[in-house]
C-alpha cells in the first residue's frame, strides 16, 4: 500500500521530504560516530536520518512507489 511516509530509525519520515538517499555506508572513522556503517538520508533543512540497509531499501522503494515507479506505469494518464 502506498504510503507518504516510510519509518526509518523509528521515526515516520514524509516521503517528500527527502533530497537523497546514500548509497553507501557512512564510514568517517571518528571513534564516537553513531552512524558509521549506517546509510545517510537527507532532509530538508539540513537535517538527516541514519537508516539501516533494510530500512534503506525499502525508503528506496517507497519513493519509487509514491513518484509512480516503473510498476505503475501502465496507470499514468
Ligand atoms: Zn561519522
Amino acid at each position: 500500500m502506498a504510503s507518504v511516509f516510510c519509518i526509518v530509525d523509528d521515526k515516520h519520515v514524509p516521503l517528500y521530504r527527502i533530497l537523497w538517499v546514500s548509497d553507501l555506508p557512512h564510514f568517517c572513522g571518528n571513534e564516537d560516530c553513531a552512524c558509521e556503517g549506517r546509510y545517510e538520508i537527507r532532509l530538508e533543512m539540513d537535517e538527516s536520518v541514519w537508516a539501516n540497509r533494510e530500512e534503506r531499501d525499502e525508503v528506496l522503494g517507497a519513493l519509487e512507489a509514491w513518484a509512480g515507479g516503473p510498476e505503475n506505469e501502465d496507470h499514468w494518464p
